[in-house]
């Protein structure tokens, strides 16, 4: 009876969502760049600890390119950071959909006056300001503004995602649509079949995907594997790497869909149609991460882990894993799939042998010890006098076996034991809390203390931000790792920049400051053109700052045109630039700007 439920259920999801799919407004959506859709990358490519949540679209690696509005509406939010989407906006329409438009360089119009105003009048370059009622109306069509590269993006594109307004989940453009051409099949590279032991995965074998080893069947874009695959009887799971192209034949992009098919029924699918922003960082869940960490080869599991409720599957009971049992035959299906139904299927013939426990396994199982772990689905706690390490419930997606302990030669950053919550494979869906003592002769220097780990085989290590506070230092672990106290007590530093000498002696538009931090990283920073606080666009990637000439500037070349008319004193523009680290270490500069009022 339970199963015939589960049977119903996943019969009526598959239709739900079909259904859905077919819901979208078409064509309601305009492609918001002047050109035919070309993607750099699509729709839930796999990133580090992360799908990509929107499409980027090509600007043919220039910037300042017009963004139009993708349909009539209203502007929600204006989110601007050094990091992220950089200068990112966003819009609601009347049907229920909000688009975003991220790493722009710059705003238009009655946007970009009243961005401006906001920041003058809330003296911040960057925030994040949601809109309670309809101020900026836009209409379908509009120039919002210009593509650039701003915030974490790694060259000029625009960022484009569409999300359900009120569950602010995101979907994919393409149900609306917005869908390049593209005749390019996805091709299957690799199939991984794994075993399941205690503490994870075990790699059984590397089936290679190419014209040797597979022969095409009679339907299209259909191969077969030319050899019988012989497993001895077991629970089995299957992996596979897969690329999609779009545009071009040899530039891989990640898949749309893909499946896998036993006893000619459904075993593991895999959509990207939408996603919740939390759900994320199943990423790691969903592909053999320790593998990608060894070999930076993203293979995408054909089954799901325990934690793992990503819920862009649909799955047998065994929720994709496949039991072979004695003399069992079956073809495997694998099938990957684009947006536009190109697609590529590849039959696995495969034949149960006796279950034996072979060589290699049982020297694996040999070799594991017994290990403290941490499971999903549950709050998992570390505790002791002077360390703190605290997962919730959503912390881990499968479960984790670690080794905690203290290192024994505490070295020169650490002011504190260094304490090791180690897996060098696994990773944190959310941030542990974390707390640490320092060591009682740092107490006096509290409010500098932070947290750092290590990285790179304890050759280095980085600043995990946290604060003092009732004894301990307390903060965010996102990794698992070596975990001490330290200090920062080094204020950043500050340059001029001359991009080119003649543009900043002359007429310019701007002048550039450089600004670094030795390890909390940038907290804040101002600028004051004498006296006068003045709007500094931060990129963190390149560490500039730019004071890109405004009415402050402007007013000032006013004030020596009529001082050159009065025969008064010149105003020479001084500009002091202030910047705080995150630990309070504040560094200050003056600079006299060598322009001449004519
Ligand atoms: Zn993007």
């Amino acid at each position: 009876m339970l199963k015939w439920r589960l049977i119903l259920l996943i019969v009526f999801t598959a239709f739900t969502i079909k259904t859905n799919a077919q819901n979208y407004p078409q064509n309601y959506f305009r492609y918001p760049l002047d050109s035919l859709p070309s993607l750099v990358s699509p729709f839930g490519g796999l990133r580090d600890n992360h799908f990509h949540s929107g499409m980027d679209l090509r600007t043919n690696q220039r910037e300042g390119l017009p963004v139009f509005a993708s349909a009539d509406g209203y502007v929600s939010r204006i989110k601007i950071q050094s990091i992220g989407y950089g200068k990112a906006i966003y819009l609601d329409h009347p049907n229920g959909y909000t688009t975003v438009y991220g790493h722009l360089q710059k705003y238009s119009g009655k946007i970009a006056e009243w961005i401006q105003n906001y920041q003058y009048k809330n003296q911040t370059f960057e925030f994040d300001y949601v809109f309670e009622k309809t101020i900026l109306l836009v209409r379908k069509g509009d120039t919002i503004g210009l593509s650039g590269n701003s915030g974490g993006s790694s060259g000029p594109h625009v960022h484009f995602e569409i999300r359900n307004t009120k569950s602010e989940k995101i979907i994919n453009p393409a149900l609306f649509g917005i869908i390049p051409f593209d005749t390019l099949n996805p091709i299957i590279k690799n199939v991984f079949v794994y075993n399941f032991v205690p503490d994870g995965l075990l790699l059984k074998q590397e089936l290679k995907i190419n014209h040797q080893t597979i022969i095409p069947t009679n339907f299209p874009n259909q191969f077969i594997y030319k050899k019988v695959l012989e497993l001895p009887a077991e629970m089995y799971g299957f992996g596979i790497e897969a690329y999609d192209y779009i545009h071009n034949p040899t530039d891989e992009k990640g898949i749309y869909e893909y499946s896998l098919k036993s006893q000619n029924k459904l075993a593991f699918s895999h959509t990207l149609n939408q996603f919740a922003f939390d759900e994320s960082k199943y990423i790691n869940a969903h592909i053999d991460y320790p593998f990608y960490k060894a070999a930076k080869t993203r293979v995408q599991k054909c089954f799901v882990d325990d934690g793992n409720e990503f819920s862009t599957y649909q799955t047998n009971v065994l929720k994709g894993k496949i039991l072979v049992t004695k003399n069992m035959r079956d073809t495997l299906a694998f099938e990957v799939k684009d947006f536009n139904q190109n697609k590529f299927i590849l039959l696995i013939p495969i034949v149960g042998l006796t279950s034996k426990m072979d060589k290699e396994k049982q020297d694996y199982l040999k070799s594991i010890k017994p290990k403290k772990a941490f499971y999903p689905l549950k709050k998992n706690t570390i505790k002791t006098k002077e360390f703190l390490f605290e997962l919730d419930a959503k912390s881990v997606d499968d479960t984790v076996f670690y080794d905690f302990g203290l290192l024994k030669s505490i070295q020169e950053p650490a002011l504190s034991k260094i304490y090791q919550v180690f897996n060098p494979t696994a990773s944190l869906h959310k941030a542990a809390d974390i707390a640490i003592k320092p060591f009682s002769g740092y107490l006096k220097y509290q409010s500098k203390l932070l947290l750092a780990y290590y990285f790179k085989d304890r050759k280095d290590f980085r600043s995990a931000g946290g604060n003092y506070d009732g004894g301990v230092v307390k903060g965010k672990a996102s990794n698992f790792g070596h975990y001490f106290v330290t200090i920062d007590t080094i204020a950043p530093s500050i340059k001029q920049v001359f991009i080119n000498t003649e543009e900043a002696l002359s007429d310019s538009l701007h002048f550039y400051f450089e600004i670094k931090d030795n390890f909390s990283g940038i907290g804040k920073y101002e600028g004051y053109l004498n006296g006068e606080w003045i709007l500094l666009d931060f990129d963190a990637k390149s560490n500039m700052l730019t004071y890109h000439f405004d009415k402050i500037w402007y007013n000032l070349v006013a004030q020596n045109k009529d001082s050159k008319l009065k025969n008064t004193a010149i105003i020479k523009p001084e500009v002091l630039i202030r910047v705080t680290d995150k630990k309070g270490n504040v560094a200050e500069k003056t600079f006299t700007i060598p322009i001449a009022f004519e």
